[in-house]
């Protein structure tokens, strides 16, 4: 399990500085990067670190431009370099802007560290107070003038320029340039309700309010559920044309019906197919668990309560059930500390001939298909599976939360063939999966706990870039999940916990493609 800094590991999307790494982070460097010197024994630093992790998550996309980085003080190692910066309560935050010379020692983040959103803010405010040493790879933050705009496209070659309208106090538009910073062919520019000319050109009469532009001249309001920063930059990220940089556009000829290694499958993005949970099944239970001859002790529990709930939970085809009973009723009867992976395969194989039960071979990747075959497909139905259990298990209450939950964490902690994978998902697990008691609240941790391996994952290269990953559900699929707090974006719980119900309910799960 990586690297660990104390109360930050390296999936925190957070620098961890150690003694000798420590310069060339902060020295002569093209980031502004904002420290938090902290000392792992400190009950304020333990209650703080959700919040830098959740800042962390939430400026991922500002990383060229502004980082976050953290130093554990209380490890002898990085003594020294506490010392020499003149640390002496913890936590303290220092903001190092770019290219700060060998004897700065940062300039005191004074902020009050309650909210995600006054941090934020606040890393503006001193990303702009250091004008002039200005990261190379963040855009021009100051509203634009109206000569701006029109001489914009004599200069830029971009296909979108967007332009959020707001009042002169409002951050939104700041957000969404460093939001989009990583993002080609758009450019992002913020135009306060003063700058009449413009404002009456558009109509403009909210704010904040996002428009596009176009080189012809034409306009067109980016028409949203919700006006705020996530909206706005979750929108422009998705515009044709407009990708991560470094990453080739999408190209529709990648996937292709006459693509001879795959034969792409038309499906329905919004839903579920019963072709990818059994694929799922074939491939842990056939060719994962196949990896593992023998199998006893923690491993042989893990897999005992696997299927366990599968067998109980699985809303497949009645053969498919009758099958995974037989497979749960054998292991279940199986008194030896140890097994053979060759007599659960007979069971699976079905060997007895057991009247009516079979799990089929074969993969049919449906609504799991990738764009490439490394992409997707087994990851993808492992997750939709583990989703539809726990929707399943809620509505026909014979297991609890943790009778679920575990029994995910034991097959993906001892099979799951992404090691890494394991690692990060036990790191989540450990962190707080035994606080969950109810089902509905199983429900709820799965999905926030996807979501923050999706947000990790965004932009990494195993990110297949016809499907994106997003904070899901987006708001196009679920508009009632997201609100607005405060100016600011927030999950709407309770609908999210009946989106999901209803989005993974067994009855609505598509057969197309099932042999
Ligand atoms: P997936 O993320 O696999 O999602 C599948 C489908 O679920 C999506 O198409 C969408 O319809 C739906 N969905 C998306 N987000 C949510 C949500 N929050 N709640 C409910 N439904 C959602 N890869 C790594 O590189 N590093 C890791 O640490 C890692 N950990 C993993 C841990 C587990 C337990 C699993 C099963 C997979 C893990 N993966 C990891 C793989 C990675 O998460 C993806 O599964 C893989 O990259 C394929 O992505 P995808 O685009 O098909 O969508």
């Amino acid at each position: 399990w990586g690297a660990q800094a104390g109360l930050y590991t390296q999936s925190d999307q957070v620098v961890l500085l150690t003694t000798s790494t420590v310069d060339s982070v902060l020295f002569n460097s093209s980031v502004a990067v904002v420290v938090e010197f902290y000392a792992s024994w400190c009950g304020h630093c333990v209650s703080f670190a959700p919040l830098w992790k959740s800042l962390a998550r939430d400026t991922r996309e500002w990383k060229p431009a502004v980082d976050l980085a953290v130093i554990d003080c209380a490890d002898s190692e990085n003594w020294e370099v506490c010392t020499r910066f003149g640390v002496r309560g913890y936590p303290t935050l220092k903001f190092f802007h770019a290219y700060s010379s060998k004897e700065s020692t940062g300039v005191l983040f004074q902020v009050p560290m309650r909210n995600l959103t006054t941090l934020r803010r606040h890393i503006i405010n001193m990303v702009e107070t250091y004008k002039d040493s200005w990261p190379p790879a963040c855009p021009p933050l100051e509203p634009a003038s109206q000569v701006e705009i029109d001489k914009f496209f004599e200069t830029n070659s971009v296909e979108h320029l967007a332009l959020v309208f707001e009042k002169a106090d409002s951050y939104v538009g700041r957000e969404v340039i460093l939001d989009l910073l990583q993002f080609e062919n758009i450019a992002v520019r913020r135009v306060l309700d003063t700058e009449e000319g413009l404002v009456s050109r558009f109509g403009v009469t909210d704010f904040p309010s996002c428009y596009l532009y176009y080189p012809d001249g034409h306009f067109t309001r980016l028409r949203l559920q919700m006006e705020g920063r996530t909206f706005f930059s979750y929108a422009l990220q998705r515009l044709p044309g407009v990708v991560r940089s470094g990453k080739p556009p999408p190209l529709a000829s990648d996937i292709s019906p006459n693509n001879t290694e795959m034969q792409w499958k038309q499906f329905n993005r919004t839903r579920v197919y019963m072709a990818d949970l059994e694929s799922a099944l074939h491939y842990s239970l056939r060719l994962e668990l196949a990896a593992h001859p023998t199998i006893s002790g923690g491993a042989l529990t893990a897999l005992k309560r696997y299927i366990s709930i599968l067998a109980k939970h699985f809303p497949g085809r009645r053969v498919v059930r009758n099958l995974l009973q037989a497979a749960d009723t054998w292991l279940q009867s199986q008194e030896d500390p140890e097994i053979s992976y060759k007599s659960l395969l007979a069971v699976l194989d079905n060997k007895a001939g057991t009247p009516e039960a079979v799990l089929p071979k074969g993969l049919q990747w449906v609504g799991c298909q990738g764009s490439k075959p490394h992409f997707r497909r087994y990851p993808c139905s492992m997750w939709t599976l583990f989703h539809v259990i726990t929707v399943e298990a809620l509505n026909s209450s014979i297991s609890d939360a943790q009778d679920i939950l575990q029994a995910f964490r034991g097959y993906v902690y001892y099979y799951f063939g992404c090691r890494e994978c394991a690692a990060h998902f036990e790191h989540m697990a450990k962190e707080s999966m035994n606080l969950v008691k109810k089902l509905s609240d199983a429900i709820l941790w799965l999905w926030s706990r996807h979501n923050r391996v999706n947000n990790r994952l965004a932009g990494a290269l195993s990110e297949d870039p016809h499907f994106p990953k997003v904070q899901w559900p987006p708001p196009e699929l679920c508009p009632k999940c997201h609100s607005l707090e405060l100016g600011d974006h927030a999950w709407n719980y309770r609908e999210v916990l009946s989106f999901l119900q209803e989005y993974y309910s067994a009855n609505r799960i598509l057969l197309d493609y099932l042999e």
